[in-house]
């Protein structure tokens, strides 16, 4: 079996994220009322709780993680560990940026659809991320 990986140990890159946003979609079962009535009595809707609508978390606005939030890394922002899970539905590759301890390894893991060499490239990313949440 041969893999590649975008990236190699010690490559710098950088890392792009998102903030997020909270939406309720509304519930279905009871039509957002938190209640359904079964023969004429009333009972909590058993899908949202009574709440009416269900929690979702949606990415909103991708931006370039800067270098100030790995300064505990001091700016190395390097892959130290390169994680392969392979499965029969898929291959996930994640890359651990951080540093090396004697024995560990500590930092982020992080996609490898999440990570560019150059800024551009990150840019460009984010740019086009962005129009598909419009
Ligand atoms: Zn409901």
């Amino acid at each position: 079996m041969e893999i590649k990986t975008k990236f190699n140990l010690g490559d710098k890159v950088l890392g792009i994220s998102h903030c997020t946003k909270e939406i309720i979609i509304p519930c279905s079962t009871c039509d957002s009322t938190g209640e359904i009535t079964i023969k004429d009595k009333k009972f909590e809707c058993p899908d949202c709780y009574g709440e009416g609508g269900h929690n979702e978390y949606q990415p909103e606005a991708w931006y370039i993680v800067t270098e100030g939030l790995f300064s505990c890394y001091d700016n190395n922002v390097n892959v130290v560990k390169i994680d392969i899970d392979i499965t029969k539905e898929e291959t996930k590759i994640r890359y651990l940026l951080g540093r090396k301890y004697s024995k560990s390894y500590s930092g982020t893991l992080w996609d490898e659809n999440d990570l560019f060499k150059t800024v551009g490239e990150a840019e460009a990313e984010c740019e086009r991320r962005n129009k598909e949440l419009e």
